[in-house]
This record gives structure tokens, C-alpha cells and sequence, in this order.
């Protein structure tokens, strides 16, 4: 009787790391899928062009597709 508790007790060990490690790898899946979401996107100021932020041109709170369309909003 008490070798198959012990068994009992060992098979639940097991199934919860199994859970653990399953649950552990799909939220890094998760994160990792954040990630590699789209990028936050901007207008330029000038003709309206959608371009992530990361490649648009930042000046005084507006946001240009191009140095050129930066210096023609200057103007
Ligand atoms: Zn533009």
C-alpha cells in the first residue's frame, strides 16, 4: 500500500512538471509572438504616407516618410 502511494505521489511530480515546463514554453511563445507584432505606425506630416516609427523622422512632435518631405515641410 505504501509503494503505490509513493508511485502516486511520483506520477503527480511528474504530470505537474510536465504542466510547468508546457505552460513555461507557450508564454515564451507568447512574448516571443509580441515581439514580432507590427510595428507602431505614423503619418507623415507632409503627404500622409503611413511609415513605422522607428524609420519615420521625428521633428517637434510631427512625423515625416522622408528627409526630403522633412526639409519641404520646413520650407
Ligand atoms: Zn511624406
Amino acid at each position: 500500500m505504501g509503494q503505490l502511494l509513493r508511485i502516486i505521489i511520483i506520477l503527480i511530480g511528474v504530470w505537474l512538471v510536465l504542466s510547468i515546463i508546457k505552460r513555461a514554453l507557450a508564454s515564451r511563445r507568447k512574448s516571443r509572438a509580441d515581439q514580432t507584432s507590427i510595428p507602431k505606425m505614423v503619418a507623415c506630416d507632409l503627404c500622409g504616407t503611413h511609415v513605422p516609427e522607428s524609420e519615420a523622422i521625428c521633428e517637434d512632435g510631427r512625423h515625416y516618410c522622408s528627409e526630403a518631405h522633412q526639409k519641404e515641410a520646413r520650407g
